[in-house]
């Protein structure tokens, strides 16, 4: 018989322009994303910025108003969602109540043709690959949430499809099935090679399993980089809030194009990021944007910025600090030096000597 090892993969999956709105909301605004072969990217944005749309286009349930989908170079967007090879696991568990996981995830195979004995031993060698062969002749409703989320991905796989779409295939499980899960998807994803895309709003899954994270804002992408490059230099000040913790520090455009005066001192500006021209042009006022690790908090009685809150987060402790003209920075300091600076401590803010990302001025608090 035939077996799984040898499922085509490896697809490149290309987005090219593509647009589709749905009455007056845009879902997609002009959406270009090249996949690899072999890669995982996680589609993440906020609610609503066309995740799930993208992800409904390539698997050919969405027709878009005007763009491409084309995979390993050939345009699949007239293609019906049929005849793509997708396999797709969503986030309800979509299996069929009535019939027992090997039936479940034979089915596909059955609906193509292949005969029972070799529908049988690959639907068994499935089960063996998501870890529950001893589960083959149990109906859905015996089986856990987890354990039905592996059957659903075993039955996408069965049809050894050119990419994987998983549409927050672990939103509904609970935080340690969730966890575990991950590693299990990452380590079959890797194992067979498949191209996949994989959308989800939680950021801590897309950063731990991805090769790369596309995030997406109405509609476009913003940004698409392997998850250290995206938290350590994001493209725009949208990714850099999203992606992790950020803290806004009001400042003042230099009298050197490309500086900043902030907390003191000048510093230079990441000439690539919106608002470095705005600085440029010496509109005046801005905001520095730095992640809260970045931000040196010292105890200073003559310092104008005050503690005004402090949580524990483990190693670190995370500090609310107002500064004197009422805007407040999140500062996050080693929890051994955070005894020094105890809530309502007079503090002086520090940056370190490295270019910052500079946004519009917002308006604080
Ligand atoms: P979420 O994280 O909330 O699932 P998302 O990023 O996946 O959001 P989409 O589901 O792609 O976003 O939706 C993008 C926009 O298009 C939303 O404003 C949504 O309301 C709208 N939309 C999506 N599908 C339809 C539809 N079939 N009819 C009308 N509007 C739709």
């Amino acid at each position: 018989p035939e077996t799984i090892s040898r499922t085509r993969t490896g697809a490149t999956v290309e987005f090219r322009g593509l647009r589709r709105s749905f009455g007056a909301t845009t879902a997609l605004d002009g959406l270009d994303l090249t996949v690899e072969p072999g890669e995982l990217v996680a589609l993440l944005g906020p609610s609503g910025c066309g995740k799930t749309t993208a992800l409904r286009t390539l698997a050919g349930f969405e027709r878009p108003d005007s763009g491409k989908v084309l995979v390993d170079g050939e345009d699949i967007t007239g293609v019906p969602a049929h005849r793509r090879n997708a396999g797709m696991v969503f986030q309800s568990y979509s299996l069929f109540p009535h019939l027992t996981a090997i039936d479940n995830v034979a089915f596909g195979l059955r609906m193509s043709g292949i005969g029972r004995a070799t529908r049988r031993a690959r639907a068994a060698e499935l089960l063996e690959l998501v870890g529950l062969p001893q589960h083959a002749g149990r109906f859905p409703h015996q089986m856990s949430g987890g354990q039905q989320q592996r059957i659903a991905l075993a039955r996408a796989l069965a049809l050894r499809p050119r990419v994987l779409l998983l549409d927050e295939p672990l939103s509904a499980l609970d935080a340690q099935v969730r966890l575990t899960l991950r590693e299990e998807i990452r380590r079959l994803q890797q194992q067979l090679g498949i191209t996949t895309m994989f959308v989800t709003h939680d950021q801590e899954e897309a950063l731990s399993m991805a090769d790369r994270v596309a995030v997406m804002c109405a509609g476009r992408l913003e940004q698409c980089a392997p998850p250290a490059e995206l938290y350590e230099r994001p493209a725009t000040a949208f990714v850099a809030e999203f992606v992790g913790v950020m803290s806004r520090i009001p400042a003042r455009a230099g009298a050197d194009d490309g500086t900043v005066d902030v907390c003191g001192r000048t510093l230079p500006v990441n000439g690539t990021l919106p608002g470095a021209a705005e600085v440029a042009g010496g509109k005046g006022e801005v905001d520095v944007l730095v992640r809260p690790e970045a931000v040196e908090v010292t105890a200073d009685g003559e310092g104008t910025s005050r503690i005004v809150g402090a949580s524990f987060l483990g190693a670190t402790t995370r500090l609310t600090v107002r500064l004197a003209d009422g805007g407040e920075v999140t500062a996050d300091v080693p929890t051994h030096t955070a005894t020094t600076l105890p809530v309502g401590a007079a503090v002086t803010l520090r940056l370190p000597d490295r270019p910052v990302l500079v946004d519009r001025r917002r308006g604080n608090g």
